[in-house]
């Protein structure tokens, strides 16, 4: 019988590479446990009362409309050649694809109750949670807004989602304030941000570093307090981003090492603790690549070549992957990153002199540019993992 593939998560990897599957004619089955896949990829906008939640919207017709079987539910184990799903019905595999995403980890910040200091780094009711508390917000209140220590996914997701914020504050409660703690001493693409932030928000947007008392040890979420190492901050709106780990099927299946994170082969993407078992995307430890949808659609167009390659009998070719992520600073003001990684060591590492940054002081017009080609890369990632 011809081999069987199934994937797990059909986020912005794990639809990918079951596309990227069938298209190179292996039998392929996607397990997800949502009918509708809510893209975290310009949720900041939605936050921010900039886009509507309908555009972050994607389905699965596209990828049953081209033959691959889409079985809508939770996979709850993973047994040596099967998947367990949520209502005991088993799929058997001779390899397996998994892209759980992340889990989030409230109970490592104290007193933390999401649903009155949203985390909104899942897509969803979350995102909208945190619209309504900023719409409802009184004019010259504090937002508090904190950013784990790494790894975490979307790097520079925090400082894109303070600068928006902090754009509506600016044109609908100019008499507010936004203050950013932060985990860490330094972030992904910081002259960049500092740079706008220093033009659009000055007086508004405070970021507090590590060394600082950035790092919140606390929270009394009725109260709507934050504690950190130095303080406490009154908030009117609080959104506090916990640290994270693999998606809870990765850590059920044993896949996870100490630091909460998959290990993999950077040239298969097969799991370091179980043969037959690929993962990608943001469960990984990815080495200097970061948890991105770019990432994760990279990593599976690698990993679907690389599974069809290990099927047929042959070694995987070891690949070069790109990544670039887009931040809005505010409409029409766009900045990126982009690295270009291959396999080192048993990780993935940077290639040296490639990739790079948005240059500093550049005009307008190139700003304006960049927030185009954001808008254009959701278009082109979506339709790739999509249809
Ligand atoms: P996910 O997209 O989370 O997909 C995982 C899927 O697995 C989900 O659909 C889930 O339902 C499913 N699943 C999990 N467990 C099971 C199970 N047991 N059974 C069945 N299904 C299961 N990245 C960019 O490249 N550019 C950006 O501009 C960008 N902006 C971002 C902004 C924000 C605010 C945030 C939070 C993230 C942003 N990201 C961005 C990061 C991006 O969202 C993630 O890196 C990306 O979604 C990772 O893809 P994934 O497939 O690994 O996981």
């Amino acid at each position: 019988a011809a081999p069987k593939v199934v994937v797990i998560g059909g986020g912005f990897g794990g639809a990918t590479a079951a596309r990227a599957l069938h298209r190179l004619g292996v039998a392929v089955t996607l397990v997800e446990r949502d009918a509708t896949y809510l893209s975290c990829p310009f949720s900041n906008a939605v936050i921010a009362g900039l886009r509507e939640m309908e555009a972050q919207r994607f389905g699965y017709d596209g990828l049953r409309r081209e033959g691959i079987a889409v079985v809508l539910q939770a996979a709850r184990t993973v047994e040596a050649r099967q998947v367990v799903l949520a209502d005991g019905a088993t799929l058997p595999f001779d390899r397996l694809v998994m892209a759980p995403g992340i889990a989030l980890r409230p109970d490592a910040i104290p007193g933390l109750d999401t649903e009155v200091m949203p985390h909104a780094w899942r897509a969803g009711p979350q995102t909208l949670l945190l619209r309504r508390q900023l719409e409802a917000m009184e004019d010259g209140g504090l937002v508090v807004l904190s950013a784990p220590a790494n790894p975490y996914r979307c790097p520079p997701g925090p400082y894109e989602r303070a600068s928006l914020i902090a754009h509506h504050l600016k044109t609908r409660k100019p008499r507010s304030k936004l203050i950013l703690l932060d985990a860490k001493d330094t972030f992904s693409k910081q002259k960049l941000f500092e740079e706008a932030w220093a033009a659009l928000y000055p007086g508004l947007l405070e970021w507090v570093p590590l060394s600082s008392g950035g790092k919140v040890v606390e929270v009394d979420a009725a109260a709507r307090v934050v504690r950190t190492e130095f303080g406490e901050h009154q908030a009117a709106v609080a959104n506090i981003i916990p640290p994270q780990s693999a998606g809870r099927i990765a850590q059920a299946a044993g896949l996870t090492d100490r630091s909460g994170w998959c290990p993999v082969d950077p040239v298969s993407f097969e799991s370091r603790q179980r043969a037959g078992v690929h993962l990608i995307g943001d469960a990984i430890i990815a080495g200097a690549m970061p948890k991105s949808a770019f990432a994760a659609n990279a990593q599976a167009r690698v990993c679907a070549e690389a599974v069809a390659a290990l099927l047929r009998g042959e070694a995987p070719a070891p690949p070069k992957l790109i990544n670039t992520c887009y931040s809005l600073v505010e409409p029409g003001y766009g900045i990126s990153i982009a690295g270009v990684y291959q396999p080192a060591n048993g990780l993935l590492a940077d290639v040296p002199g490639a990739g790079g940054v948005s240059a500093l002081g550049a005009p307008a017009a190139t700003r304006a540019a960049e927030a185009g080609y954001a808008e254009d890369w959701f278009r082109t990632v979506t339709a790739d993992a999509f249809g």
